[in-house]
């Protein structure tokens, strides 16, 4: 298949109308927060998914994707239900069905996409996938929305139209992330603060290693790990376990039963330690995420269980090659490794891992 057959104007017989980017992301700390209303931080990735566009009017959806792996799929919008577009064109299908659902009048379109975010990584290509398809149809149709709103649609199209329970930290990051900046989200209510890291300045590189492994039964225990802690927020009486802080930890776990304890003890560390790695950044000592990534590993390897050994591996081998901090990041299961090293270290690190 050569590429040149598959330009906008081969695949559908005419030039786009515009063309829009998502970032992929990484997130430094704040791991199975942000369904308990919590706290993340992630940073852009430098890669994107991109979608050329272009308005159609005949309530038809049309849809390429150069990673996609086949010829283009068409839809009718009309017929945009949740489970009846299988595989990946469920994720811009969703996000018009959502803008549907949500009593925007929208029509179909012309979708070429295209991407360098590796997916299933746990760098969130779906959420880059969904928000580039909301941010286009937000400029095709005029909707005025914004990054937040769209971040919520785009959400939901992962959540009711495909099936796949995840917070808000992805799409947000996807709409939200600026260059040069970490950005400090509150689940709760979505406000966000853009918090300058600059880790060259400090002579810094941080590593994101994809252990190219993905484990079957994420999809399952996700679900299961967050119906547990809304479990525990109703056994507290608490509307989310972001209520709950290091003080109060305790005398709350008494209160739970045994299996409970360690989800609310990590989600509760974890808030603490994105607040510790904001504070770290702000006082210009980027070295300081260091012991908080590799803390955040052990909570999310011993209390939520959401690791595996090649993670577990991954992250011994960058602190045993000398990195500052290491851990998982994404919900789990496989996906990638971050690992803080010294700028001059980092082929050496690699190479270890
Ligand atoms: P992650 O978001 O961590 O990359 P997910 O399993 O949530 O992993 O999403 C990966 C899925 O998103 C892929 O299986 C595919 O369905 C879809 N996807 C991501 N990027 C693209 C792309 N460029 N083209 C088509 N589908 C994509
Ligand atoms: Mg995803």
């Amino acid at each position: 298949m050569s590429t040149s057959a598959n330009t906008f104007t081969e695949l559908y017989g005419r030039a786009p109308e515009g063309e829009w980017a998502a970032p992929g992301r990484v997130n430094l700390i704040g791991e199975h927060t942000d369904y308990n209303d919590g706290f993340v931080l992630p940073i852009a990735l430098p890669q994107t998914v991109r979608a050329r566009a272009a308005r159609r009017t005949d309530g038809v959806l049309r849809l390429w994707s150069a990673q996609g792996g086949g010829p283009v799929t068409e839809l009718r919008v009309a017929d945009l239900a949740p489970g009846a577009v299988p595989g990946w064109a469920g994720y811009p299908g969703g996000v018009v069905w959502a803008l549907r659902e949500a009593g925007y009048r929208v029509d179909g379109a012309d979708l070429r996409l295209d991407s360098d975010v590796p997916s299933g990584a746990g760098l969130s290509s779906s959420a880059a996938l969904e928000c580039v398809v909301a941010a286009a149809y937000n400029d095709l149709y005029g909707l005025g929305l914004s990054a937040p709103e769209l971040a919520l649609l785009a959400q939901r199209a992962e959540n009711a139209f495909v099936g796949v329970p995840c917070g808000i930290m992805d799409q947000m990051a996807a709409m939200c992330c600026r260059p040069g900046a970490a950005l400090f989200l509150d689940s709760r209510d979505l406000t966000i603060r853009q918090v300058p890291i600059d880790l060259a300045a400090a002579g810094l590189a941080l590593l994101v290693l994809d252990t190219r492994v993905k484990h079957d039964l994420g999809d399952g225990a996700y679900a299961a790990l967050r119906s547990g802690c809304e479990k525990a927020a109703a056994v507290l009486g608490l509307p989310a376990l972001r209520s709950l802080d290091a003080a109060g930890l305790p005398a709350a776990l008494t209160r739970l039963p045994a299996e409970l304890q360690p989800l609310v003890r990590h989600v509760v560390s974890e808030n603490a330690r994105v607040q510790a790695a904001v504070a770290a950044l702000e006082a210009g000592d980027p070295a300081a995420l260091g012991p908080i990534l590799t803390a955040g590993h052990a909570s999310l390897r011993d209390d939520y269980r959401v690791s595996c050994p090649e993670t577990d591996l991954a992250v011994e081998a960058a602190l045993a090659a000398g990195a500052y901090g290491a851990r998982m990041t994404g919900g789990g299961f496989g996906g990638s490794v971050i690992a803080l090293v010294d700028a001059t270290a980092a082929d050496r690190v690699a190479a270890a891992v």
